[in-house]
């Protein structure tokens, strides 16, 4: 028998057209929050026929319309939308492809968790309580051109191992079975490496793990 939320969130995402308002408000959403700025970022969901929604090219994500709403099917190929869709397509399809169970990304420029990577191969927040609960150690990929190919084939390897990594020097990219798991995720991370860097920042010396010193097993979310 299904549980409550299971049949929720079936139901959340039947239709195409309750996709396309859900990108709207969390690319809304991610934009208030400051995850993004103007036309940074973009969102994809999967549909209930395999189909894939995803942000158009150079639009900004506060200010979405249905018709910065492209579909394409799961090689990419166009089946409705006029505007070309996200640089970072590639991207978003080479994840549908390798985690079969993934029905949502969505790539932010979060500014905490972006300027972490510049110094950094892994982030590890397991001095937190939530962090190492939530994440444990972040992988970091290495850097590659915006929109490229190589940057979706580390990607999205990236993510077959977990629901969220960093793309050095650039942003994160979260999985989801639904958009509002792949953005509590990114916004999730993003608070954890705040405090991190707050703590680093104001509070010099005190560092000192609450939460044990061994790294867990990245949580299998999807
Ligand atoms: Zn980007």
């Amino acid at each position: 028998m299904k549980s409550t939320d299971q049949t929720n969130r079936e139901s959340m995402n039947k239709t195409k057209a309750k996709l396309r308002d859900q990108i709207i408000y969390f690319g809304k959403l991610l934009y208030e929050k400051g995850l993004v700025a103007g036309t940074d970022g973009n969102l994809s969901a999967k549909t209930n026929t395999g189909t894939i929604l995803i942000t158009a090219s150079g639009v900004h994500k506060g200010l979405l319309n249905k018709k910065q709403i492209i579909e394409l099917d799961i090689n990419g190929n166009r089946i409705s939308g006029e505007l070309p869709a996200s640089s970072e397509t590639k991207l978003h399809m080479e994840i549908y492809r390798k985690v079969p169970s993934c029905s949502a990304v969505i790539h932010a420029h979060a500014p905490w968790s972006t300027a972490a990577s510049l110094n950094n191969d892994f982030i590890d927040l397991n001095l937190l309580a939530e962090g190492k609960l939530l994440f444990g150690r972040i992988e970091v990929v290495p850097y590659q051109d915006p929109g490229s190919m190589e940057l979706a084939e580390l990607s999205s390897e990236a993510a077959t191992r977990s629901r969220i990594h960093i793309l050095k020097a650039h942003g994160v990219v979260a999985l989801g079975q639904d958009l509002l798991q792949a953005f509590c995720t990114v916004e999730a991370l993003e608070q954890n490496i705040r405090i991190l860097g707050i703590s680093r920042t104001h509070f010099p010396g005190t560092l000192q793990s609450q939460a044990g010193e061994s790294s867990p097993e990245l949580p299998d979310i999807l």
